[in-house]
């Protein structure tokens, strides 16, 4: 059994993950499924006071997002089709970070 530590800076926390598998390529692939990039502040309001969060919509849809602490804006991790514990951060077609605003209807 192999283990790997990964640490992930949101914002100004910093977030450490370990990931394990049987060898070094399981391991690998687990670290791969955690790919997503260090993200230094909203995209919204610039603040770096973020967080990681996670809800559950209609009883069923499970989201994970990193949320800003200060304007409330949301970035949510997708998964992909075939393997949802591969995750990514949302992008819009020109490769920022799809920052949501708040919806305050979802309070
Ligand atoms: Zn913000």
């Amino acid at each position: 059994m192999l283990q790997m530590m990964i640490s992930k800076r949101i914002g100004r926390r910093q977030f450490h993950f370990t990931v394990q598998g049987n060898n070094f390529h399981e391991t690998v692939a687990e670290y791969d499924r955690l790919s997503f990039p260090d993200v230094p502040n909203c995209g919204l309001c610039g603040s770096d006071n973020l967080d990681l969060t996670s809800r559950v919509a209609q009883d069923k849809f499970k989201y994970t997002s990193v949320k800003c602490i200060d304007c409330r804006a949301d970035l949510t991790f997708g998964k992909t089709q075939k393997d949802d514990q591969t995750v990514f951060l949302r992008r819009r077609e020109g490769g920022e970070f799809d920052w949501k605003a708040l919806d305050k209807s979802e309070r």
